[in-house]
């Protein structure tokens, strides 16, 4: 097999490139699993379209930095694509491409209408003004417009963007239009079409998920969460809700211990107040790296992809992993994890809720018609449901973890939908 991949530095393993490396190795055991010939392999190995642009933001002081922005689209053979958008430093093409495949098999596993896509802009939003994001934002939007389109492809919140983001986008993509678009992108501002329950959705769907792995009430259940930003700190209030305690959560700035509990409504607001959970009151401070090797019953990983390795993993103490992030675990984690009996509930799965809503979100615009928030959560429940009996009894049937069986499902349905329209011409 022949797979043309992109590679920004082939010298140097950055960590983009770890984490499409381990898309691929998960791509190849479930297209083994499967039988897929080698040509379908590839092709499900190779994006559909990339594209990597130049952005130019003038900055408050006058001077003009270049920013590089992408936008990958992995797969659009089961509908358009769809996916986040991540401002963050070290996003890179490769970083993207690993997130656009991902997308395509969640997409398929939890049965949507849509193929895989993502997009970064490697900028540090943290270091710039109000105004310079949307000016960022809105240039980038500019560059990537032949791509996005409410029936091409549809963008949503990520790492570092938020409803105020795809407020811009929309208002960019419109204003290029003539007229108001509000289905091409999802996670925005009631106001301009978003969605009731979209905010909260990847989170209620971490909660989701661990209950049904737990298989009980979240009386006695400890819990760490790694990223306190849209996914961690609303996955902790919601597994809190349920009844679990939560005792350590993490984000860039540090992390917060308390054994007998965290009050993650307090840790909201502090954070709310001050920026980051660093310095919270009522727990101590531990290093960050400990947080993930703490004798608890759940890690919820919500931060950044490849940060449960085959150095760390055998060190980890919770018995179940659910991943709110995309790609946390790494392949030779995943391996030991699984001989030392730690089950993992895969990023594709678990954090499948996010996708699901952006999708009730776009229905909801296409039609120009809204639902109730009880709707909403009843409809995002049954797919979250019903993708995870599927995936938990195959995985059962064949002997294989929980992330295999979700990838055999995902991808054995965009082959299967390959196979059905057949190649052109
Ligand atoms: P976010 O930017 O809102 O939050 C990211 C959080 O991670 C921040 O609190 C940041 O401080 C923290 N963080 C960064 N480095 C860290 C470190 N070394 N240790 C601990 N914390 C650290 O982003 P988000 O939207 O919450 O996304 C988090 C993850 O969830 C990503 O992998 C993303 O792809 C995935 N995801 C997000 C959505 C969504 O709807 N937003 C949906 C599905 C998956």
């Amino acid at each position: 097999m022949t797979v043309m991949v992109p590679s920004t530095t082939p010298a140097l393993i950055t960590p983009g490139r770890q984490a499409l490396d381990s898309a691929l190795h998960q791509l190849a055991h479930a297209a083994a699993h499967l039988g897929l010939d080698d040509g379908l392999h590839t092709m499900l190995a190779t994006p559909r379209r990339s594209l990597t642009v130049s952005v130019p933001v003038r900055r408050e002081d006058g001077r003009m930095d270049i920013v590089q922005g992408f936008r990958v689209q992995h797969n659009i053979t089961r509908g358009p694509a769809k996916g986040g958008i991540r401002f963050h430093p070290s996003t890179d093409l490769d970083e993207v491409t690993a997130l656009a495949m991902w997308m395509t098999w969640k997409c398929a596993l939890v049965g949507i209408p849509y193929g895989g896509a993502k997009g970064g802009v490697a900028v540090d939003p943290s270091g710039l003004s109000t105004r310079e994001l949307e000016r960022l934002t809105r240039r980038y939007v500019n560059e990537i417009l032949p791509l996005i389109g409410p029936e091409k492809d549809i963008p949503a919140p990520d790492v570092g963007t938020d409803e105020q983001t795809m407020a811009w986008i929309m208002d960019t993509y419109s204003v290029n239009a003539g007229y108001s678009v509000p289905g091409v992108v999802t996670g925005k501002p009631m106001t301009l079409g978003g969605s009731l329950g979209r905010a909260g959705a990847t989170s209620r769907g971490v909660q989701i998920a661990a209950m049904m792995a737990l298989g009980r009430s979240g009386e006695g259940v400890t819990v760490a969460v790694q990223g306190f930003g849209k996914v961690g700190a609303l996955a902790a209030q919601y597994l809190s809700d349920a009844g679990c305690t939560i005792v350590a959560v993490s984000d860039a700035s540090g992390a917060v211990h308390a054994p007998n509990g965290l009050d993650v409504a307090a840790v909201r607001a502090w954070v709310a107040e001050t920026g980051g959970v660093a310095g919270y009151r009522d727990a101590d401070a531990m290093p960050l790296g400990e947080l993930l090797e703490l004798d608890v019953d759940v890690l919820v990983p919500a931060a950044l992809e490849g940060v449960v390795t085959a150095e760390n993993a055998p060190r980890v103490r919770a018995r179940l992993i659910v991943e709110g992030a995309n790609g946390p675990t790494t392949p030779e984690a995943d391996e030991i994890l699984a001989g030392s009996g730690v089950v993992v509930v895969p990023d594709i799965l678990a954090n499948a809720g996010g996708v699901i809503v952006s999708y009730l979100e776009w229905v909801q615009n296409m039609q120009a018609y809204s639902w109730s928030a009880g709707e909403v959560e009843v409809k995002l429940r049954d797919l979250m449901e019903g993708a995870f009996a599927e995936v938990r009894s195959l995985s059962a049937e064949r002997g294989i973890t929980l992330r295999q069986a979700a990838h055999v499902i995902g991808v054995g349905r965009v082959a299967e939908a390959h196979t059905l329209r057949g190649l052109y011409p």
